[in-house]
């Protein structure tokens, strides 16, 4: 358990602030994550780091010359949003562009996905490699959908070193991806974790026995095993690993013992020990080996075995110096005294203070969008319990308090930006709001979908009703974009798919917007009752699909409340003579 904490929601935060000041020459806190206290040289690509907390020292831990620039820390076991990562790497990005690696997990892959596509919008070449060593996570058949565990220091420490060699933005995502390709991992776990403020384990091992194929998310183990001795667990561990050894591997290979919060250094030097002698007895020689806590869980009792199968380039990657707070290796030359100790001004939610002139059609169009949020976020306050009872059949339960801590940020983001916003910089900031505080793989999506349709309305003199189904459109493409889902996977897409498609046909038709909306809105509720048919088959929701048959998808019917809300409030509008027109067509005029 954890015993020290001021109060448990501000663990993270206090616990990065400590260690900011713990290491006030290495480090430096920004909004989102910490940073490198002195910056990196001019053009030098960023790595950058990152996850949910409850892992030191993993991320923050391992942020330094010859590692990562930066570490976007969220909560506890919970991904950062896709703002924190945007600020974190817009912070560190020095000329060079920026490589965001982390572990495979949904949440992460959606929300560092969008700040990658927000950056490369500002003009900054950004790349992502995802770690995907656990093999207890997936088949080797289906290698990419493996979750990221201790392997994550392999990949993090090339990529760093290669970056602290001058390598281009190219390279240093070649060499990372080439890492990730060549290390495996598997783990045990002999008792759970427990999160700061709770007092029971999330997951407990029977007594005498060991769970094979942890995660480090307080995810047990995919089978229970009596409890081994190490020169036995040594050979549990190593024969899967030996077994899967990557194409073209010669016998060199690093290996990384990693505990998991709440097993003894010694104990870990047990084990090391049998791991060695099993890999000396099948010829393979051991290069600067690990062995101690990289990648932990809490307080998780565990222990995990990386192989990382070395050729020359990565074994000289993997040797160069590097210097962090918890990961020190080699002599590294930082002309500290001559960098700048520039001020890093963190950029807040983006809220425009001023107002630009925009054209008035784009600001009639902001009020109409602010109406219609108003309204989805009052129908689904109506919801919360019913979607949080739909969630929690199969996943967390968090659908209808996320939707509407989303929708109510949201509202109040597109509120603040005032009475002369334009209907893009409106949407812009209601949807980084819904995506920063909203939490949950649909606030991100969510998000990232305002964001699109404010970017495709854009700021313009007129909008006709096909511009508003290009920019519903382009909404969808978001998340499809970043949540990968398609039709039948059971998620807000098999609702938004069918109300886009009625959308453009109706218009298309010359329905009036209005109508089509209605209409496309009508689609969007039956198609969400139709999803209690299927199975999911992505999202948090996936290891218990079974239990979910029979029960629609929450994401999808929070998606057909929203937009009959939409539809009930521009034929309200429409009807009221507001606008017969959708969006009143005045002449813009600055
Ligand atoms: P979390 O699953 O992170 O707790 P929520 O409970 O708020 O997030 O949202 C769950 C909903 O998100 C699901 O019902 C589904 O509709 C949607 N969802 C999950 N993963 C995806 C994805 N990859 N693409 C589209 N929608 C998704
Ligand atoms: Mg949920």
């Amino acid at each position: 358990m954890t015993r020290l904490h001021g109060h448990p929601d501000r663990f993270v935060e206090e616990a990065l602030e400590g260690l900011v000041l713990a290491h006030p020459d290495e480090l430096r806190r920004v909004d989102g994550g910490v940073i490198r206290r002195h910056p990196i040289a001019p053009g030098r690509v960023a790595v950058v780091i990152g996850g949910g907390s409850g892992h030191y020292p993993s991320f923050a831990g391992l942020v330094g010359p010859g590692l990562a620039a930066g570490a976007v820390c969220g909560n506890i076991f919970t991904s950062p949003s896709s703002g924190q990562a945007f600020r974190v790497a817009q912070a560190v990005e020095s000329g060079g562009g920026v490589l965001f690696s982390y572990g495979n997990y949904a949440g992460d892959v959606i929300h560092f996905g969008e700040a990658e596509r927000r950056l490369r919008e500002d003009g900054v070449d950004a790349r992502t490699v995802l770690v995907t060593d656990d093999i207890a996570s997936a088949p080797l058949a289906e290698a990419d959908r493996r979750r990221g565990i201790a392997g994550d220091l392999v990949v993090f420490r090339v990529a760093g070193a290669a970056a602290e060699r001058g390598e281009p933005l190219d390279e240093v995502e070649r060499f990372a991806r080439h890492a990730n390709d060549r290390t495996r991992t598997l783990g045990v776990a002999f008792a759970g974790c427990t999160l700061p403020g709770s007092s029971e384990p999330l997951f407990t091992v029977p007594d005498g026995m060991m769970s094979i194929g942890l995660g480090i998310h307080g995810e047990p183990g995919i089978r229970d095993v009596p409890l081994q001795s190490a020169p036995e667990l040594a050979r549990i561990l190593l024969e899967p690993l030996l077994a899967e050894r990557p194409e073209g591997a010669r016998s060199r290979v690093s290996v990384i013992v990693n505990g998991l919060g709440a097993v003894k250094y010694e104990e870990l030097f047990v084990l090391f020990r049998h791991i060695a002698a099993e890999l000396d007895a099948a010829g393979i020689e051991i290069v600067e080996p690990e062995c101690g806590e990289l990648v932990t869980s809490l307080d998780m009792a565990g222990v995990s075995l990386t192989l990382f199968w070395l050729d020359a380039e990565l074994e000289e990657l993997w040797r160069a110096p590097a210097y962090t707070p918890a990961y020190r290796k080699g002599v590294v030359s930082t002309d500290r005294a001559l960098e700048p100790d520039a001020e890093v001004v963190p950029e807040d939610i983006r809220v425009p203070t001023e107002s630009r002139s925009v054209p008035a059609a784009s600001v009639e169009a902001a009020k109409w969008a602010l109406r219609l949020i108003s309204a989805a976020r009052s129908d689904i306050a109506d919801e919360v319990d019913e979607l949080g009872r739909l969630d929690a059949v199969a996943g967390d339960g968090d659908h209808g308090v996320g939707m509407l801590r989303g929708l109510a940020s949201a509202a109040d983001a597109a509120d603040a930006t005032g009475a002369a916003a334009g209907v893009a910089a409106m949407l812009e900031a209601a949807g980084d709001a819904w995506s920063e505080r909203a939490g949950g793989t649909s606030g991100a999506l969510w998000g990232a979908a305002l964001r699109r349709i404010g970017s495709s309305l854009g700021d313009a003199d007129a909008y006709s009703a096909d511009d508003v189904v290009a920019a519903v459109a382009a909404g969808l493409d978001g998340i499809i974009e970043l949540g990968h889902a398609g039709v039948g996977d059971k998620t807000m897409v098999d609702a938004f798919l069918p109300f886009n498609e009625t959308l453009a046909r109706a218009v298309d038709r010359g329905a009036s917007l209005p109508d089509a909306l209605r209409s496309a809105a009508d689609r969007a509720r039956s198609a969400a009752e139709d999803t209690a048919s299927l199975s999911p088959r992505l999202g948090r929701a996936r290891p218990l699909a079974e239990r979910s048959v029979g029960h629609p998808d929450p994401g999808a019917v929070s998606f057909a409340i929203i937009v009959a809300a939409a539809a009930d409030e521009t034929q309200a509008g429409a009807v009221a003579g507001a606008a017969t027109a959708p969006i009143p067509a005045d002449e813009g005029s600055d």
